[in-house]
């Protein structure tokens, strides 16, 4: 499976583009600030097809442009069912207080706990992974780990906003330590340090207990 970045912007959120090199069948992931002629760029250049505009959770950088994705593509849109009422509620989704712009649209698919979203012959599984918020999920293959706002480059996701769990993300980090494959790369919802999996065990306090979520 292949991946692009996209360039993120004002809070280094980041939108990846997914897609099966041989069936040219691609996924957004988390469409947030990234422009649609940003996107248009690379579909064209790589000949991908969007089915799919996956949502790591609902919170407003990583769904603020869902709509305008989903109405260009004509690609269905996918979250965690624990997360689809973020997707329009203002208070939840926080854009509320950040910004009021954002267009509100539903789910086509609500996803659970091992799901499987197939591109081609190739897939991505979905492991839910609450805490940060109550539908979060990591999306991953053998190779490649979308962590949205549970796992950052050094830290977990804060949990000190609506629908945030300290505690079932303590019960997060114990999932995800024994799932994520060691050679996955670690492709955060924020900032711009990669690494492998297996670097976070060492590196990263959360996951080696010196620090409890937060
Ligand atoms: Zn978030
Ligand atoms: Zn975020």
């Amino acid at each position: 499976m292949k991946y692009i970045k996209l360039k993120n912007g004002p809070i280094e959120e980041n939108s990846f583009i997914v897609w099966n090199e041989k069936s040219h069948e691609g996924g957004i992931i988390d469409p947030g600030f990234t422009e649609l002629n940003e996107y248009d760029k690379y579909l064209k250049e790589n000949n991908i097809i969007i089915k799919y505009i996956i949502n790591t959770h609902g919170h407003w950088d990583h769904i603020k442009n869902n709509k305008i994705v989903k109405n260009a593509y004509g690609a269905k849109l996918l979250i965690h069912e624990a997360d689809a009422e973020y997707l329009i509620n203002p208070q939840l989704n926080l854009s509320y207080y950040y910004d009021k712009e954002i267009e509100n649209t539903t789910a086509d698919v609500l996803l659970k706990d091992n799901d499987e979203i197939s591109l081609g012959d190739e897939k991505l599984k979905v492991m839910h992974t609450p805490g940060h918020t109550l539908g979060s999920i990591i999306l991953y293959n053998d190779s490649l780990a979308f962590t949205g706002d549970t796992l950052f480059f050094g830290s977990v996701g804060r949990c000190d906003l609506p629908n945030s769990d300290k505690e079932i993300m303590v019960q997060t980090i114990e999932k995800f330590k024994k799932l994520l494959p060691k050679d996955a790369l670690i492709l955060p919802g924020h900032g711009n340090i990669e690494s492998k999996f297996s670097e976070q065990l060492e590196i990263n306090p959360f996951l080696t207990g010196k620090m409890k979520p937060k």
